[in-house]
């Protein structure tokens, strides 16, 4: 992040929290082991801290592409790291084989590049990922048996997990889960003595009961929005865990008025006060990833009471209705969301989804850590 030793927003990263969830979730699944997704900087908290903070209750982590993997290298992650995207030249997989990186493998192309490494001293895991109706990465069915066998044949291989993700593992009455996890078991029965794991859980689908059958072989689970304290199912969470909040997004009061009735606030006049009302200007906008799409009457916390966006959101500033808070003095502390104010509710006011927000919070926000 940017030093910004005289600006007061922020975003504090509870560690402690994610540490609470990581442990939580391991425990949920018998202790099985568990992936931590913590690509694009680790949902917006910071990739190395998050790695740090959760590492007693993951076997691995998980990013998106190489990149992030190496900058994870660089800060002194060790743990094995699986690529999302997987490898797309000779080059990235040499460089798995060099730093325990573990390739997603989903297209032919990716070990079409094998041809040109004969041997290596040490040997790369790959996730083979099934594209059992995504439709977005993966082989299909018909195809899986024959990459197992071109996996196995190459010195360079050394274990296979085949797996696969659902595309909507967060609605428990989507007939789509069941159709997804009935090719993948067609394609398991083929192979399964080929392999060395399976893995089809995402956050939603760990969260459920857990209905797939291994075949005895190793189960992993991808915990990804869990870890952040996020429940994206739109079943209710299990009695066993207890998520809490990771990130707090706070910014201070930075102006006050009162305004008469008929009265606009901000670009566009968006909002007209009705009656003699207080405004409170305060320092986050869009530029820090508070999102635009936010509509009048959007909740924040200011000393433990509601106040509510009025106005268009600027790039650095939103104008709040303060009018029924007591006792609000310049550079009192706002909680966008957080500990307080779910980010879920923040998330269906901008018809988004809790991801986006985390995501989008932008490098000039500091992240401090708790
Ligand atoms: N597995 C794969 C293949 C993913 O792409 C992701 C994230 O998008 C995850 C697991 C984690 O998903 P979630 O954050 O919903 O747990």
């Amino acid at each position: 992040c940017m030093s910004q030793p005289h600006r007061q927003t922020r975003a504090r990263i509870l560690l402690t929290n994610l540490r609470d969830n990581a442990k939580q979730l391991k425990s949920y699944i018998d202790q099985q082991p568990m992936l931590g997704v913590i690509k694009a900087d680790g949902y917006g908290h910071g990739a190395t801290e998050v790695a740090h903070a959760i590492t007693d209750y993951v076997e691995k982590y998980a990013v998106a592409f190489i990149d992030e993997a190496i900058a994870l290298r660089g800060s002194g992650i060790d743990k094995p790291i699986v690529i999302l995207q997987g490898v797309y030249s000779t080059e990235d997989w040499l460089l798995c084989a060099e730093q325990q990186f573990e390739p997603v493998i989903h297209n032919a192309q990716q070990i079409d590049c094998l041809s040109e490494i004969t041997s290596e001293a040490n040997r790369v895991n790959v996730w083979l990922k099934q594209d059992s109706g995504m439709h977005r990465l993966g082989f299909f069915a018909d195809d899986v048996e024959g990459a197992v066998g071109q996996l196995r044949a190459h010195a360079l291989i050394n274990q296979i997990v085949l797996m696969t993700h659902f595309a909507e593992a967060d609605n428990p009455e989507s007939p789509l889960t069941a159709i997804q996890l009935e090719r993948f078991y067609a394609v398991l029965h083929a192979v399964r003595d080929k392999i060395d794991g399976v893995s089809v859980a995402n956050s939603a689908f760990m969260l459920g009961d857990d209905v797939l059958d291994a075949m005895g072989l190793t189960k992993w689970f991808r915990a990804g929005i869990a870890l952040y304290g996020q429940n994206p199912s739109q079943a209710d969470l299990t009695d066993n865990v207890e998520l809490k909040p990771t990130m707090a997004l706070e910014a201070p009061v930075i102006a006050l008025r009162i305004i008469q009735p008929g009265e606009t606030v901000g670009y566009g006049s968006r909002w007209r006060a009705q009656r003699e009302s207080r405004i409170a200007t305060v320092a986050i906008g869009y530029a820090d990833g508070y999102p635009r799409s936010l509509p009048d009457g959007t909740p924040m916390i200011i000393n433990g009471q509601v106040g509510c966006l009025v106005g268009r959101i600027s790039m650095d500033m939103i104008t709040v209705d303060v009018t029924d808070i007591e006792g609000i003095e310049l550079g009192d502390n706002v909680e966008l969301w957080g500990e307080q104010l779910p980010i879920q509710v923040i998330a269906d006011q901008a018809r988004t989804i809790t991801y986006e927000l985390f995501a989008q919070v932008t490098r000039r926000v500091p992240r401090v850590y708790e």
